[in-house]
């Protein structure tokens, strides 16, 4: 048996951890010297020694590991793995019947019990996301669960734990059958081309699909559509299938042209009937005032922080002037949807940006709809930090 490491963390967070608070905070850890191996077991303990829970240690950020167990007697081996991954699938049982929707989370991380650990579903192939070493030197336990409990066509990964949390380039196949790229997936009966094998990013951004599905719905008919941050432009064919009357897309990224035109083409719209452009939005916004152009629906839905030749932003600091620029170009009563994954701030403090940037903008809003994650999407409602889409939908009234 291999010796226990007893992490000893402050008072705090310890009264958080009882609580069911599942991040191990880095300026918590009182004995940090025993941290030596990510990925092992270690036994968090208060003042005292005693014990309070189980966790692992893996560098991810502002923590340096997750909770897993408060039973001292649960052992962490391949049983607790699976149980976790089979009670999450039990969660999915809905979607897996879902006949029009065959992409989604089946394990949401801390939400289903383990951080620093995600896994998707494509159409019977599973990608499994790595946020730390740590998690990553345990995955044997994972694909082992998934070869037991699940039928799959093949397993993809994505290691996100370069600094930064960014991802490390590979051969992301790990084992069955090579996807024949792209694979077509459905969302509420409509279509988008993925590749797991393509980098980081699949094509589709799955925790959107409730805003999808409401663009469609409710604020689409008719409508004149800008999408900004369009990636792949899936916004826009939400918002086509609702009968917009047209969709600009705007998107820095040269490879969003071909992945735009993709996912409308698997949709059977013609994209030469819509205007797709590789520019900085900022650019576009002048351009747009310059011409005087309007929009009726406006979406925003920028990364966390953007560099680009000539301009940084973040959504921390520089939403409010992002959603200046957005007011300006839309029509009295038009619809913005205002979106961030930015975790570091909530959905009170995004508020006060939509709050600022009206009144600076000397115009005015009505708030139409709020929302975040999709239930797949897992969290526990006591600790919102976790939750970190805000998706704000308001009407421009003046
Ligand atoms: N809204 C998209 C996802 C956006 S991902 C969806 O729902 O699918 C963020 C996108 O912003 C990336 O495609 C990136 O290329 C783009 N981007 C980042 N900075 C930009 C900028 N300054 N101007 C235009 N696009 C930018």
């Amino acid at each position: 048996m291999t010796k226990s490491i007893d992490l000893q963390l402050n008072a705090k967070s310890i009264a958080d951890i009882k609580k069911g608070y599942p991040l191990i905070l880095k300026e918590a850890v009182m004995n940090p010297e025993v941290l030596k191996e990510e990925g092992s077991i270690i036994r968090l303990v208060d003042r005292n020694w005693r014990f309070v829970a189980k966790g692992y240690y893996g560098e991810q950020n502002k923590g340096i590991g997750w909770v897993l167990t408060k039973n001292e007697d649960e052992e962490i081996d391949f049983d607790f793995f699976e149980s976790k991954i089979r009670k999450a699938l039990e969660r999915r049982e809905s979607f897996f019947n879902d006949p029009i929707t065959t992409a989604f989370r089946v394990f949401n991380g801390e939400g289903d019990g383990i951080g620093g650990l995600t896994i998707d579903y494509f159409d019977g192939y599973y990608m499994v996301s790595w946020y730390s070493q740590g998690i990553y030197s345990l995955k044997h336990h994972v694909y082992g669960v998934l070869e037991k409990i699940v039928d799959y066509k093949g397993i993809y990964e994505k290691k996100r734990f370069d600094t930064k949390g960014q991802y490390i380039e590979q051969d992301d196949f790990v084992r069955g059958e090579q996807g024949d790229f792209p694979i077509i997936i459905k969302e509420n009966g409509m279509n988008f081309a993925i590749d797991l094998n393509d980098g980081a990013m699949t094509g589709i951004f799955l925790d959107q699909r409730d805003v999808r599905q409401s663009i469609r719905e409710n604020y689409s008919e008719g409508k004149n559509v800008l999408n900004t941050f369009s990636y792949t432009g899936a916004f826009s064919v939400a918002a086509l299938h609702g009968g917009a009357q047209k969709t600009t897309n705007i998107d820095l990224a040269s490879r969003s042209e071909a992945k735009t035109i993709e996912q409308l083409s698997v949709n059977g719209f013609d994209y030469e009937q819509q205007e797709i452009r590789v520019m900085d939005v900022f650019d576009y916004f002048r351009y747009a005032k310059r011409h005087e152009l309007k929009f009726d629906l406006v979406i925003l839905d920028p990364p966390s922080f953007a560099r680009s030749k000539k301009y940084t932003f973040s959504t921390a600091r520089n939403y409010p002037e992002l959603l200046m620029d957005a007011i300006a170009i839309t029509e009295k009563n038009g619809i913005i949807v205002a979106s961030t994954n930015n975790a570091s701030f909530g959905m009170k403090r995004f508020k006060t940006f939509i709050e600022k940037a009206f009144t600076d903008a000397g115009s005015k809003y009505k708030i139409l709809e709020e929302s975040s994650l999709p239930k797949d999407f897992r969290t526990n409602r006591d600790f919102p930090e976790f939750n970190y889409l805000k998706v704000v939908i308001l009407q421009k009234t003046k």
